[in-house]
């Protein structure tokens, strides 16, 4: 039974929607803000599972109480799979929000709609010195030609999920924690772990 969580993350938002998902499962929960001596992680995995164990083994070693690690990005299929695992620096060293936006923009012009179908996938990683296990959500959508709205971060201006004609940066945060990737993973995990909790 888990009775202490520590979330991998700094991300003040990560933390909140974690926090939020997991209220009345019985778990105390500390995050890298409780610990913000731990040095950052670095990526050098090949898929986001591979980032997200990185992420949890590392820090569980110094924390040594389960800890739970994401990693998170954009497949566009008509660039192979990319930005997917490089999502963050996918335009180079300074890169922002806006400068990715921007070059996803770019390698996509004079794309058509039905050809900038995308996913988010979000692996969620937990470990507690003994065993791993991993939740996964994907969010199905397109990569649309211009930037539109201003809610949210990372490319969610440019995605608009399937069945919404807004993208995430216009749907707001209630209605993307529900249908998004990240929402999905914390689902599953929510699911396994109030089962581990009632055993
Ligand atoms: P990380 O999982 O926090 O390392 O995020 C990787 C990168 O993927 C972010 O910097 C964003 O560029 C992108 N990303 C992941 N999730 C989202 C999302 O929900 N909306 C927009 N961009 C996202």
């Amino acid at each position: 039974m888990i009775k202490k969580l520590f979330i991998a993350s700094k991300n003040s938002g990560k933390i909140k929607e974690i926090r939020a998902i997991l209220d009345g499962a019985g778990i105390e929960l500390f995050s890298l803000v409780d610990a913000p001596n731990i040095p950052e992680i670095e990526e050098t995995g090949t898929t986001f599972e591979e980032n997200a164990f990185l992420k949890a083994n590392a820090v569980y070693d110094i924390v040594k109480i389960p800890v739970l690690a994401d990693d998170s990005g954009l497949e566009v299929d008509f660039l192979g799979g990319a930005p997917g695992i490089y999502s963050a620096r996918y335009s180079g060293p300074g890169a922002n929000d806006l400068n990715n936006n921007e070059k996803l923009l770019a390698e996509l012009e004079e794309v058509e709609f039905s050809r900038r179908t995308a996913r988010f996938r979000c692996v969620i990683a937990m470990f507690d010195g003994i065993s791993g296990r991993s939740f996964e959500g994907t969010c199905e959508g397109h990569v649309i030609s211009y930037i539109k709205g201003n809610n949210g971060f990372g490319y969610d201006p440019l995605f608009m999920p399937n069945g919404y004609n807004q993208t995430f940066a216009e749907l707001g945060e209630a209605v993307k924690n529900r249908i998004s990737h990240r929402g999905k993973a914390l689902n599953n995990l929510r699911e396994f772990l109030l089962f581990e909790q009632k055993m």
